[in-house]
């Protein structure tokens, strides 16, 4: 036999046995987004390098070390999305669709981030992300929040997530806090690890989210950037705790949540659960008010979110105990004898109009009708309906219960299909 050859790294299948609970993920926030008006938008999975560069920043771990890069055939640079704001963007310059307007978007679809592959963080990964565009009011920052929320009840996992808010300011806010902050670490360069050593020239407040406990403990007492916000930032960021207090919404401000691309301003926000171990986010976002001018359009505001597709199933397969999903197949129709087959054709095809609902697999792969029950068994199809030569001359048909809550019956054939669309 030949060798076989096998998934890249960290790129996996989602199988048969697993897409029923991602189709009903995706239709329950499909169906969220939508019911707060907002609509779909569809990018390209390959982007020009320099978008992400220029977008996410080139320091942060994502383009510095994440990226997966190549160069097509004419020698440009492109780059797998590693995340789908940019290509958001990039799109609604394109398309004229963010000077002067509003838009509320969302997406779904894989991202790609060269990263060591463990439970909840792959190499090609999905996010659901949303982005709004022309909105500068804190009001905006809200109903990301409550739609969030919303979505977390619906999945059935809102007791198991929590609400990380922060603002982090203007540019220049932060510009002034980094100083301090430098300022600060400096005097603390020997319990520094190598990697807050590095980021101390490159990306310091990425420093406030490291997961040494030593350095933490150190920076229990650093500046804190809430002392360098703004005015602007910090009315921004009171009316938007007002809306969340007034709409029942718990939250923890988390003074060192600053999350890890450079687009953001103002508010960020993370989703944290506990139930998935060290990849415990599932899903961030924030205010992006400078994105779209650095990426050559008009000034225009900009917020929003993105969340692990991945990690939302692991903790749905968690912790969302009363989940029932719907079955692959509902009726299994076998059938014996050259008439029979032609039958079971009809009957099936009869069976998939009256209840477009319901699934109807018709067996097609020949053998006696105990090896078409097993197959039918094996379905998971609450219904049999067996035709054999006796069935057909008697314009009949069996209707077995495969669980055995009834009884099996032979029904002429109209009423047998009436039973079925009505018990299935
Ligand atoms: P983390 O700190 O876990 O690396 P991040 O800050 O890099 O996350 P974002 O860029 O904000 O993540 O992406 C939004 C969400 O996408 C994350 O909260 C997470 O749920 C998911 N995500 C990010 N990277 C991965 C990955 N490699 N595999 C699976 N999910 C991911
Ligand atoms: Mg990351």
């Amino acid at each position: 036999m030949a060798k076989t050859i096998q998934a890249i790294r960290g790129m996996n299948d989602c199988l048969p046995q697993d897409t029923p609970l991602w189709q009903w993920l995706e239709a329950v926030v499909r169906r969220v987004l939508t019911s707060y008006g907002y609509s779909e938008i569809r990018m390209p999975i390959v982007e020009s390098t320099p978008l992400f560069k220029r977008a996410i920043g080139e320091v942060t771990d994502v383009v510095e070390k994440e990226m997966f890069t190549f160069d097509d055939r004419d020698n440009e640079s492109l780059t797998l999305r590693p995340e789908g704001t940019a290509g958001c963007v990039r799109a609604g310059i394109e398309h004229g669709l963010l000077y002067n307007q509003e838009q509320r978007l969302w997406y779904m679809g894989p991202m790609f981030r060269y990263e060591r592959p463990q439970k909840g963080r792959y190499r090609q990964f999905h996010q659901i992300g949303v982005e709004v565009f022309g909105i500068a009011q804190a009001e905006i920052d809200a109903e990301l929040i409550l739609l969030t929320a919303r979505l977390w009840k619906a999945l059935g996992i809102a007791d198991h997530v929590s609400l990380q808010l922060n603002s982090i300011g203007s540019l220049e806010a932060r510009h002034n806090y980094r100083q301090a902050l430098v300022d600060f670490l400096q005097n603390h360069l020997a319990i520094l690890d190598d990697d807050c050593k590095r980021r101390l020239t490159t990306n310091p407040l990425r420093i406030l989210d490291t997961k040494n406990a030593q350095i933490q403990a150190v920076l229990n007492d650093a500046p804190k950037l809430h002392d360098y916000l703004d005015d602007d930032s910090k009315q921004h960021f009171a009316r938007l705790c007002a809306i969340l207090d007034q709409m029942g919404i718990t939250y923890e401000i988390n003074q060192k949540l600053v999350r890890g691309l450079d687009y953001y301003n103002k508010t960020v926000f993370e989703w944290v659960t506990t139930a998935l171990g060290a990849q415990g986010t599932v899903c961030g976002g924030g205010r992006y008010d400078g994105l779209v001018e650095q990426l050559g359009g008009h000034a225009t505001s900009g917020v929003g979110f993105a969340m692990g597709v991945e990690r939302l199933i692991l903790l749905v397969q968690e912790v969302n105990q009363s989940l029932s999903l719907p079955a692959a197949v509902d009726i299994y129709v076998v059938h014996s004898g050259e008439q029979a087959t032609l039958q079971a054709f009809n009957v099936a095809e009869q069976l998939r109009a009256v209840c477009p609902q319901k699934n109807v697999m018709l067996h097609c792969s020949g053998g006696n009708f105990k090896k078409q029950f097993k197959r039918a068994d094996k379905s998971g199809a609450v219904f049999a309906v067996v035709i054999g030569e006796e069935e057909v001359q008697n314009g009949q048909l069996v209707v077995k219960d495969l669980l055995g809550r009834t009884q099996q019956q032979t029904l002429p054939t109209a009423e047998a299909i009436r039973f079925l669309a009505q018990n299935v």
